[in-house]
């Protein structure tokens, strides 16, 4: 495992490539941002605006996909307040969502948007969600698949053709020149960005998936994007984007931290709208050796709020625990027990980063230099 330089990202990391200078893409593509010509970009972004007002049904200019997160609280006041653009605002529900993610929902609501909360069978959800974490060692996948097909789909039912995302993951975390570049999301980006791990949503038919169970999750062809005239732009692509900042907005429109702390990682004010997200991230200490807040404080150091050493001491004083409250929660949707839950996440255990010993399994070459032994993981 490679460390960059600059950040705390190793190379095990989807999306992440480090270059001879010891420096990961994520970091070039932030430390290029001062050479983007924001304006041009912002003018650019105000001239297609033009292009899409008043062309939905029922007078809707644009469609912003939300969580009720501080992202989407953000999408929402850039479009409607800053542009006076009349959103149709789309959630996928996720059967786990939180008491505090239905709060900050409500926030949202609250800002005057029309508003559809889109729920998937919940008996479809909980064999899928048992499919990926058997075949995956991912309890994110279902949601995800249903928050990317939820946003398209609604978009081409109701003749939207502007769909507006928060940021391309692919400029932000690491990705290829090309498609960090990209203001455009398609249905290519989705499966390599959108936490899909590259597999299409109707291969996880099987003999307790039907087809006709996944159909809602598909997302639509190129094609179908194409013959609706959808365009679904990254609001990252025209202004810079940074999460701390993203919060303070919604803060200010009604959004609530977590009162007790970060989940995982160093936010307080991230990851709390659903008990599978934490999961989600939890499963990269298996597989890529990094916890919540190697991405958290990769995101600080290259806004220059920390130092890699002020990291460092963050990822050795704060484990990216798996929490109780999330995986019971799993556990109880699917009907697991702990252990099984547990035997699952290390058997996806990445041979090469995690060896087996009598005390557990083993993490040798860890940023901090310490010696990982797995079994404080969980609470
Ligand atoms: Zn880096």
């Amino acid at each position: 495992m490679k460390y960059c330089a600059l950040c705390v990202q190793p190379d095990t990391r989807p999306g992440i490539v480090i270059g001879e200078d010891g420096v990961c893409n994520a970091c070039i593509q932030h430390r290029n941002r001062p050479q983007i010509d924001w304006e041009t970009r912002r003018l650019e972004f105000e001239a297609m605006l033009q292009k899409f007002r008043g062309r939905g049904v029922e007078g809707f200019d644009c469609l912003i996909p939300v969580s009720g997160g501080k992202d989407s609280i953000y999408q929402v006041f850039k479009m409607k307040y800053e542009y006076g653009m009349n959103p149709l605002c789309v959630t996928y529900r996720t059967p786990l969502r939180t008491e505090l993610g239905q709060k900050n929902l409500n926030a949202l609501i609250n800002m005057n948007v029309m508003h559809l909360d889109v729920s998937f069978p919940l008996d479809v959800e909980r064999r899928l969600l048992v499919k990926t974490m058997e075949e995956e060692g991912s309890a994110g996948i279902p949601c995800h698949m249903g928050l990317l097909s939820v946003a398209l789909k609604t978009a081409i039912r109701y003749k939207i053709q502007l769909v507006v995302w928060g940021e391309n993951a692919a400029q932000e975390y690491g990705g290829t020149v090309s498609d960090a570049k990209n203001p455009y999301m398609d249905r290519n980006w989705c499966l390599k960005y959108g936490c899909l791990q590259n597999r299409e949503p109707m291969s996880y038919q099987c003999e307790t998936i039907s087809e006709r169970d996944l159909i809602p999750y598909d997302l639509p062809s190129d094609q179908e994007l194409k013959d609706s005239r959808i365009a679904a732009i990254f609001l990252g692509h025209f202004f810079p984007w940074d999460p701390v900042e993203n919060y303070r907005l919604a803060q200010k429109m009604g959004f609530s931290k977590r009162s007790s702390g970060s989940v995982l990682g160093l936010y307080d004010f991230a990851d709390l709208d659903c008990h599978l997200i934490p999961i989600h991230h939890f499963t990269k200490w298996y597989k890529f050796g990094i916890g919540r807040t190697f991405d958290n404080a990769s995101v600080e150091i290259r806004n220059g709020r920390m130092s890699r050493e002020e990291a460092i001491n963050k990822i050795r004083n704060h484990r990216d625990i798996a929490w109780k409250e999330n995986v019971d929660a799993l556990c109880e949707f699917i009907g697991w027990d702990f252990s099984k839950f547990q035997a699952c996440m290390r058997s996806f255990a990445n041979p090469a980063l995690w060896r087996p010993t009598a005390e557990g399994l083993v993490m040798d070459g860890f940023i901090t230099g310490e010696k990982i032994v797995d079994t404080s993981l969980y609470e």
